[in-house]
């Protein structure tokens, strides 16, 4: 563990008024920093939940603060939505806004999360086509989503399969397209993806993999179907693109901060940029992951919350927090998904449990170690695997994959 040199810890201005963002003005309070603090977002709400937009958007409710708006007066943290940060003037230590202010900092946090990958295809912009992010958007989506309906869901990843189980349980039909062999191709086992696809399938979902989407089309500019690059179109009264994020880091890239090979800004662990009075949290960020050789993004809120108990220690000087195991959820149906470390090719998987019965988990293990799970309404063995991978403990493959060999007994 190492200890960041004491920080001005004076004025500190965070861009972005997320998860990220919220957590860290909590934590800076909690850990007595009495220096000022002012948080900017271009977003008019107060700073709240993401992961309700995909999981419960059919449902009212959707404005789940993640402190109420007296919290931020209580504990004097200027929050000013609606503003947008344009530029980043290094050289003076001030931040511009869209109206022209400038703002100086000693601190500035740059909190900036990430936004929808666009589709670069013609009739993208039809009404009734969206991406999913923001509250607006989800208030959008439910609006599409009635018995009768049915909605194409462009990319097979989590949000695409989350609001596809909403859709369904809200009786309207869903329809999934995507480009690779399988759904969640980038971030799960094919293992992961099989149970899933067939849970979706049971469900009513119609699942089309290796198919790529050339276009959308409509008529009065509303959208009516989605082509397929072999010609095929798709009927549909709506369309959510889900084809994954990109970082925010335009403000970076403008002053010069260092960026990583797939854009985000390279952080260290204690969420120092190249620039000694900027750090950066949350999914704007490319930062050392646990597990893997290389930087790369995570995209979770645990993510934005370790990164923003490092951001406190760099700005009050105390150690940097021990690193973290990543992990992440996602609820489809009655599934209850988490997942940690860092699923990667050509690790053997053992299961535990039965994937039918809803109730399972897949161990990732390099040569007897885990180095990754996913489960299932499995919270022991989900807590179980997470510890293990964080401390490299070796397990029996055999006494694993069996349910009647206690958990601590399948270690070596
Ligand atoms: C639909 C959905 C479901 C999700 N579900 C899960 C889940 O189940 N589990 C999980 O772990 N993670 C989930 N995530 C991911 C999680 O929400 C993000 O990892 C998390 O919100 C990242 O926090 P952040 O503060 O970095 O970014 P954000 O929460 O996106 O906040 C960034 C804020 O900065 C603002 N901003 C950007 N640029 C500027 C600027 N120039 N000036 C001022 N403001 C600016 C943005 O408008 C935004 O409000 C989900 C995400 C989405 C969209």
């Amino acid at each position: 563990m190492t200890t960041a040199p004491p920080g001005a810890a004076r004025g500190v201005v965070v861009v972005g008024a997320g998860h990220a963002a919220a957590s860290l003005v909590g934590l800076l309070r909690q850990e007595g920093h009495t220096g000022k603090i002012t948080m900017l977002g271009e977003e008019l709400d107060y700073p709240y939940h993401r992961p309700p937009l995909s999981k419960k958007f059919a449902e009212g409710d959707l404005e789940q603060w993640l402190r109420p708006p007296e919290f931020y007066r209580e504990q004097e943290v200027t929050v000013r939505l609606g503003e947008q940060v344009t530029e980043i003037d290094r050289g003076s230590g001030r931040v511009v806004t869209a109206s022209g202010e400038r703002i100086g900092y000693d601190v500035l946090v740059l909190a900036t999360g990430s936004r929808p990958r666009p589709l670069p295809v013609a009739g993208a912009e039809l009404a009734g086509v969206g991406a999913l992010r923001t509250l607006g958007d989800a208030r959008a989506l439910r609006k599409w989503v009635t018995e009768g309906r049915t909605l194409a869901i462009i990319g097979g990843g989590y949000i695409g399969l989350e609001v596809a189980a909403v859709v369904r349980s809200a009786g309207a039909d869903a329809v999934i397209l995507e480009r690779e062999d399988r759904v969640l191709a980038r971030v799960a086992s094919p293992e992961l993806s099989t149970i899933l696809t067939a849970r979706h399938t049971a469900q009513g979902t119609v699942v089309r993999t290796g198919v790529g989407v050339v276009g959308l089309e409509g008529t009065e500019g509303q959208v009516q179907r989605v082509v397929l690059d072999d010609g095929e179109t798709i009927d549909c009264t709506a369309a959510l693109i889900g084809i994954g994020a990109l970082p925010c880091d335009e403000l970076a890239a403008a002053c010069d901060l260092e960026r990583g090979p797939a854009g985000g800004i390279v952080v260290d662990e204690f969420a120092r940029t190249s620039d000694p009075a900027i750090l950066a949290i949350g999914d704007v960020t490319c930062r050392r992951v646990p597990g893997l050789n290389s930087i790369g993004r995570l995209e979770s809120i645990p993510s934005a919350t370790e990164q923003s108990r490092q951001a406190v220690a760099a700005i009050l000087g105390t150690p940097s927090p021990q690193p973290e195991t990543p992990w992440f959820w996602s609820d489809q149906f009655d599934l209850k998904l988490k997942i940690a470390g860092v699923v990667r090719p050509g690790a053997d998987i053992v299961c535990r449990g039965n994937p039918e019965s809803g109730r399972f988990a897949l161990f990732h293990l390099c040569d007897g170690i885990p180095v990754a799970v996913e489960s299932a309404n499995a919270a022991p063995e989900f807590m179980a695997g997470k510890k293990w991978i964080g401390a490299g403990t070796p397990v029996d493959p055999g006494r694993l994959a069996d349910p009647g060999v206690a958990l601590r007994d399948a270690v070596h």
